[in-house]
């Protein structure tokens, strides 16, 4: 008998204050609206990314079980290192707790990375008072790298590594009977692309080509990380996140400094929400008493 179809749900925290240095035209600093995904079938369900503070996993735990009060939650998965898409887990674990955590080998050393004291610094700095509650170390299971899978209900689930996107060892989650690519921060929709770890145009050029691996799956949906609310999912999302890092890799080349490229970059892509992720962007390209690194 063949397998019940799949079906995908997405569930978008609200953009949350982060603790910031003023942004030069005085936009209020946000951490922009995450995504997290839920896969599932008949009677299991697979999470992607689930999300950063105490709060929004709550409310994204709380959506589950709301939604889906008979599906049983199998696996979580994370698509890449960054901690705004995986803090969650403790949350998660303690309201689902015979879930199976699962990452590419590099995502989860990347993880680990994210759990260095050093890194929670950061973290706790811009989201301070408790807002996060770091999960226990080693927080998942890498895959085997030969078999980079995870089965719901006869229905396969591929996770892909593309190398360097907005982080080193990202990837995205293949669900070939939706045609449905779950892209993390590998694409962004509506909204500016962190770009503080793509510094130089052959990191950059890395990112664009990570996103041409999704596109040789032939996605008719893309799910992204980070987007403006209410922007449609859409397989065009991955051209126009190429369009931005091109745009990125211009205007760094001609910007005299931070404020200079964030002017020039909000003049030239007005409409995007995150101006935060922008301004840390311009930031890391233009450090203070810096030289810029292009
Ligand atoms: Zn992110």
């Amino acid at each position: 008998m063949a397998p019940s179809s799949l079906r995908a749900d997405v569930f978008l925290a609200p953009a949350i204050p982060v603790v910031s240095s003023p942004i030069p035209d005085g936009a209020v600093p946000l951490w922009t609206a995450t995504t997290s995904t839920l896969i599932s079938s008949a009677h299991e369900a697979v999470l992607v990314d689930p999300l950063l503070t105490t709060a929004q996993a709550t409310a994204l735990a709380d959506w589950i079980e709301n939604t889906y009060p008979d599906k049983r939650l199998t696996h979580v998965y994370v698509t890449h290192g960054h901690g705004d898409h995986f803090f969650g887990l403790s949350t998660i674990l303690a309201r689902f707790p015979n879930v199976n955590v699962v990452a590419t080998a590099g995502t989860l050393v990347h993880m680990e990375e994210q759990l260095s004291s050093s890194a929670k610094e950061l973290w706790l700095t811009w989201f301070p008072n408790n807002q996060i509650l770091f999960p226990a170390s080693p927080p998942a299971k890498a895959l085997d790298s030969q078999n980079l899978t995870i089965n719901i209900e006869g229905h396969t689930l591929h996770a892909v590594p593309v190398g360097h996107s907005d982080t080193d060892e990202s990837s995205f989650l293949w669900v070939p009977d939706l045609k449905m690519a779950v892209a993390g921060d590998v694409v962004y929709n509506g909204a500016y692309s962190y770009l503080a770890e793509s510094l130089t145009a052959p990191l950059r050029q890395k990112w664009i080509d990570a996103i041409d691996k999704i596109k040789s799956f032939q996605p008719e949906t893309v799910i992204v990380g980070h987007k403006l609310p209410g922007a449609v999912d859409g397989s065009w999302t991955l051209d126009a996140t190429q369009d931005y890092i091109r745009l990125w890799d211009r205007l760094a080349g001609e910007a005299k400094n931070a404020e200079d490229m964030y002017e020039k970059m909000r003049k030239a892509d007005p409409y995007k929400t995150g101006e935060f992720i922008l301004w840390f962007s311009c930031q890391a390209q233009f450090p203070a008493n810096g030289t810029a690194s292009v």
